[in-house]
């Protein structure tokens, strides 16, 4: 397996969030999870022989539920900023204007709130852009990739050659796939993130829903993945 050091695995019921940690032990949380991760993160950064304080920043990939659950209790626990797109509020506050078939994804959403009783509004303390370089995790580029939202990041590490994709693709074994229409909100611009992760190139990925913490492997199923939907919609359809 391959993987640069210092990226530990939260893992929650739905998908993983990361703790980044650098050689100084300062500390960035990667998205916050669901429902569980908080006594996980605790544990963790215990392990790490870290307090809250080393939590330096808290990185949303996107407003999602599975990704921002305990965005509340991290920004309280760690006083940390929130950094994210500024098209995310919306979904972070639960209030995003959900059309088409992406609407079911906002029924889930509302259920989601009101089952795990995830309440006030957090708002975004800094406002990302795509280029933005953030002195984080010894460096951190801001790559804008819409499709699955409107504001989804991915955050490139150039000392790592490694690119946190975020929800662009989920890599299991059995199941690489991209998200499901119901849950891309803004789906027509999908396909050109896709290709502006191509070309980015990176060594490594970690994707925010996997099976194991393999960056490599994870750049591997993600060009197959490609090939896959090349091969699917240049081969001319038969009659
Ligand atoms: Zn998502
Ligand atoms: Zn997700």
């Amino acid at each position: 397996m391959s993987t640069p050091s210092g990226i530990f695995t939260i893992r929650g019921l739905m998908g993983c969030c990361h703790l980044l940690v650098d050689a100084h032990g300062d500390a960035v949380l990667l998205d916050t999870g669901l429902v569980g991760e908080p006594w996980l993160i605790r544990w963790r950064l215990r392990r790490l022989g870290l307090r809250a304080d080393a939590i330096k920043a808290i990185l949303l990939t996107h407003g999602h539920l599975d990704h921002t659950g305990n965005l509340a209790w991290a920004k309280a626990w760690t006083g940390a900023p929130v950094y994210a797109h500024p098209l995310e509020q919306a979904h972070i506050n639960g209030s995003f204007p959900y059309t088409g078939v992406s609407r079911w994804c906002g029924r889930l959403e509302r259920m989601g709130r009101a089952v795990l009783r995830v309440g006030s509004a957090v708002p975004i303390d800094r406002f990302l852009n795509d280029g933005d370089e953030l002195p984080l995790w010894g460096g951190l580029r801001v790559v804008h990739l819409p499709g699955h939202t409107s504001g989804h990041c991915g955050f490139y590490s150039a000392r790592h050659d490694l690119l946190f994709s975020g929800d662009l693709f989920a890599s299991y074994f059995f199941n690489v796939h991209l998200p499901p229409a119901i849950l891309n909100s803004a789906p027509a611009l999908m396909a050109s993130s896709l290709e502006k992760a191509r070309r980015l190139n990176a060594r490594f990925l970690v994707p925010q829903h996997y099976d194991v913490l393999d960056a490599e492997l994870h750049r591997k199923r993600f060009d197959a993945l490609l090939a896959k939907r090349d091969r699917l919609t240049s081969s001319p359809s038969r009659c």
